[in-house]
């Protein structure tokens, strides 16, 4: 597979003078390992959640957490802005993991797809990437949401949305969240730390809106992590047949076996993502959100068949990954 400059892996300090993203959560709701795979082993034992007894997390891309996404915006005077897409039920570890290997020091925007516990279980821990202003006092979050997901936070956290100090722990604070509501409308962008999304309604089982975004004045990037059925504003906006190729596609693919169209299914297996890719014809795609029947190294040599066959590089994303893109 070509290396493509606009979308080159690293870990490296290049990544001071560049946009990238950071992949914070490649995995299910229920993230890996799969506990039960580890409390209740099968004989013989899941090939992927073992692999958590033997190989520390940052070495084995077979440990997937809350699918999120961290964009990483660097504006023309050399600062970064970071926008965090959706906060799970794992934020805290991914903190403690990926903002720390990555120098993250802070979150300056969240962008919400819905309200669904491993987008926004972890918004009690956003305080602690709460950006300072150096005057013992933080700066309020702008937080980008629906309506609908909006009214769901609303109840389940009153605290963060009334800005009440919650009862007796001295040391946690609310967040300081300035609650923006968009809408699912592809001819609705709204600008976030000086980048502009496009929201990119789709089904995520039948009667449930998510979004994704695309977003990227240089080289564009479409994201969707929750898929049952591309609506056709939204599948035309980001092909190349439609409003133009876009340069990275990050889709997920839930199951690995199947094909899907269950009416009662709320996510995409491996095929109809794949058929995705190909109608979409993106110049590279990167699949998130997959449960433990993907074994990282054995799916990404079967794609990297499949790539060669049809002409558009896709492989796994993996937790920690970071792609160097010039937004
Ligand atoms: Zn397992
Ligand atoms: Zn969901």
């Amino acid at each position: 597979m070509e290396p493509d400059p606009a979308t080159t892996p690293t870990s490296g300090t290049a990544a001071a003078a560049s946009s990238s993203l950071i992949f914070l959560g490649t995995g299910c709701s229920g993230a890996l390992p799969d506990t039960r795979c580890l409390i209740k082993p099968s004989t013989p034992p899941c090939a992927v959640c073992s692999t958590a007894l033997s190989l520390p997390p940052d070495r084995n891309p077979n440990y997937r957490l809350n699918t999120s996404l961290l964009i990483d915006y660097c504006h023309n005077d050399g600062t970064h802005k970071y926008t965090l897409i959706d906060v799970g039920k794992t934020f805290r570890e991914q903190v403690l993991r990926w903002f720390v290997h990555h120098k993250v020091p802070s979150v300056d925007a969240i962008i919400l797809t819905h309200d669904h516990a491993d987008a926004i279980l972890g918004l009690d821990d956003i305080w602690v990437v709460q950006p300072s202003n150096g005057e013992n006092d933080a700066d309020q979050i702008p937080i980008f949401l629906t309506q609908f997901t909006m009214d769901s936070i609303a109840a389940r956290f009153p605290y963060l949305v009334e800005r009440k100090q919650e009862d007796g722990d001295e040391d946690a604070r609310g967040a300081l969240l300035d609650w923006k509501i968009i809408e699912d409308d592809v001819n609705k962008p709204f600008t976030s730390s000086g980048l502009q999304f496009v929201p990119l309604p789709v089904m995520h089982g039948e009667g449930y809106i998510c979004l994704g975004f695309l977003f990227g004045r240089r080289a564009r990037v479409a994201y969707l992590s929750d898929v049952s059925r591309f609506l056709p504003s939204t599948e035309h906006a980001i092909s190349k047949s439609g409003a133009g190729q876009i340069d990275l596609l990050i889709l997920e693919a839930n199951g690995l076996h199947g094909v899907g169209g269950h009416p009662r299914s709320t996510h995409l297996t491996l095929s109809q993502s794949l058929d995705a890719i190909k109608r979409i014809c993106p110049k590279k795609a990167l699949l998130i959100g997959m449960r433990h029947e993907f074994e990282h190294h054995r799916e990404n040599q079967m794609l990297a068949e499949w790539s060669r066959r049809e002409g558009i590089p896709v492989q796994l994303a993996h937790d920690g990954l970071r792609v160097l893109i010039d937004l």
